[in-house]
């Protein structure tokens, strides 16, 4: 049974700034999956260690956390059925080398260490990392539907 679930994306800097921002959400728009949550911002010290502490004393792990706050992210919460692994399935592996041919990194990136975009690995993971860059009250997962609004309009008159 799939269950509908939230994952942290963030668009990394070289994608914000090679124009990629809008192609990317788009990937995930037209999936079918809802954006809850979206800003831009410059990623902290604090941020970046809190997000990547599992990389901690790799030999990528400084040129890592130079390159997340090498210029601003683009951060996003994004809800759907399995939205875990079907962001991490859109992305493409972590090398764009390996990635299939139309996922977001193959399209997009040419070297493992800067390729574009980031999603969470596990639900938990996506929790944690949600935490780390978004306020409870800044994700909108309820929506009044657009239709009610319509019929309420018409019915007003
Ligand atoms: N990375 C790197 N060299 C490596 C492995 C990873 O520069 O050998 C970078 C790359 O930007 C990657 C990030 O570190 O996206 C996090 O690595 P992870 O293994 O968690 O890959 P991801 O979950 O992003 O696919
Ligand atoms: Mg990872």
């Amino acid at each position: 049974m799939r269950a509908k679930e939230r994952t942290f994306v963030a668009i990394k800097p070289d994608g914000v700034q090679r124009e990629l921002v809008g192609e990317i959400i788009k990937r995930f728009e037209t999936k079918g999956y809802k954006i809850t949550a979206l800003k831009m911002l410059q990623v902290t010290d604090e941020q970046a260690k809190a997000h990547y502490a599992e990389h901690e004393g790799k030999p990528f792990y400084p040129r890592l956390i130079r390159y997340i706050q090498s210029g601003p992210v683009v951060a996003m919460v994004v809800e759907g059925y399995n939205a875990v692994a079907g962001v991490r399935h859109l992305m493409g592996s972590t090398d764009p080398d390996k990635a299939e041919v139309g996922t977001i990194r193959a399209d997009f990136a040419e070297v493992m260490e800067y390729n574009v975009v980031h999603g969470s690995d596990s639900v938990e993971s996506a929790e944690r990392e949600i935490k780390i860059y978004f306020n409870e009250n800044e994700i909108y997962a309820q929506r009044k539907c657009m239709e009610e609004l319509v019929v309420e309009y018409l019915d007003a008159d």
